[in-house]
C-alpha cells in the first residue's frame, strides 16, 4: 500500500492514501484485523489511547494522512481512538515546533504524558506543563466537560477500590484484593489512577491529594504492596 502511495505525485498522495484506506476490500482484509489487534492492546475495554474513555471504535493516524500520506499504513502510526478525539477534536491537526519541526503532540505509545501534563484530581482538568502538553490538551480536547467529570468519577473509583483492597488484606481475602486491583486497572480513564500513583511518591503530593478522602488515599497509595499490584 505504501509503495502504491509513493508512486503518485506529492500532490496526489493524500487523496490516493485516503482512497486506499477507505477502500471496501482493504477495510475488510486489513483494517478489521488491525482494529482487532488494537482492541487487544488497548487498556481495559477498548479505551481510547488519547482520552482514556472506553468503547473506542476508530483507528486514528497519529501523524495525519494529510500530513504524511506515506504513514497511512504504518503500524506505528495507528492508535485506537474514540470518535470524539479522532473526528471532532484532533482531525488533521499535527502542530510542530516552528524551529525544530518536532511534533508538539504527546505520542502515548512512546512518551510519559505526565512529563507534559498535570491533572487536577479536584476538577478532573489537565494543565499543560510544557508546550507539547498545552498543544496536546488543545488538539485532543482533553478538557471536554464529560471527560473532566468522568475523571472525577475514576478518582472516586480508585478511592473506593483502595478501601476494598485494604479490607480484603485485613481479612486475608485474596479474591477481594484481586477484584479491587482489577477494577482499578481496567476502569476507563486509567490515566487518573496512574497519575495518583505517580504523584503519591513526590514530596508535594499532598497538594494533588487535597480532595475529600485524598489524604487517607495518599497514605495508602504509598503502600509498596498495593503499588506493585497496580503499576502496569
Ligand atoms: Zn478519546
Amino acid at each position: 500500500m505504501t509503495q502504491r502511495i509513493a508512486e503518485v505525485t506529492d500532490q496526489a498522495r493524500p487523496s490516493e492514501a485516503k482512497g486506499l484506506w477507505k477502500h471496501t476490500t482493504h477495510r475488510r482484509e486489513l483494517i478489521t484485523p488491525l482494529r482487532t489487534l488494537l482492541n487487544e492492546m488497548a487498556h481495559g475495554n477498548r479505551c481510547c489511547m488519547y482520552c482514556g474513555d472506553d468503547l473506542s471504535t476508530d483507528i486514528d493516524h497519529f501523524e495525519p494522512i494529510a500530513e504524511n500520506p506515506l504513514r497511512t499504513f504504518d503500524w506505528l502510526n495507528h492508535l485506537l481512538s474514540c470518535t470524539a478525539c479522532n473526528s471532532s477534536c484532533k482531525r488533521d491537526q499535527f502542530p510542530r515546533d516552528p524551529e525544530t519541526g518536532e511534533p508538539l503532540l504527546i505520542d502515548p505509545t512512546t512518551e510519559d504524558p505526565f512529563e507534559h501534563l498535570y491533572l487536577s484530581l479536584d476538577t478532573g482538568l489537565y494543565t499543560g506543563l510544557t508546550e507539547k502538553g498545552r498543544q496536546t490538551e488543545r488538539v485532543c480536547g482533553l478538557n471536554r466537560d464529560a471527560l473532566a467529570e468522568a475523571r472525577c468519577g475514576a478518582r472516586n473509583g480508585v478511592v473506593m477500590c483502595v478501601d476494598v483492597w485494604l479490607s480484603g488484606r485485613e481479612r486475608g481475602d485474596q479474591r477481594r484484593m484481586a477484584m479491587a486491583v482489577q477494577t482499578i486497572r481496567e476502569q476507563p480513564f486509567a490515566d487518573v489512577a496512574q497519575f495518583m500513583l505517580h504523584q503519591a511518591l513526590l514530596p508535594k503530593a499532598s497538594v494533588a491529594f487535597a480532595f475529600d478522602l485524598g489524604e487517607e488515599t495518599l497514605r495508602h497509595l504509598r503502600n509498596p504492596e498495593l503499588r506493585a499490584a497496580l503499576l502496569i
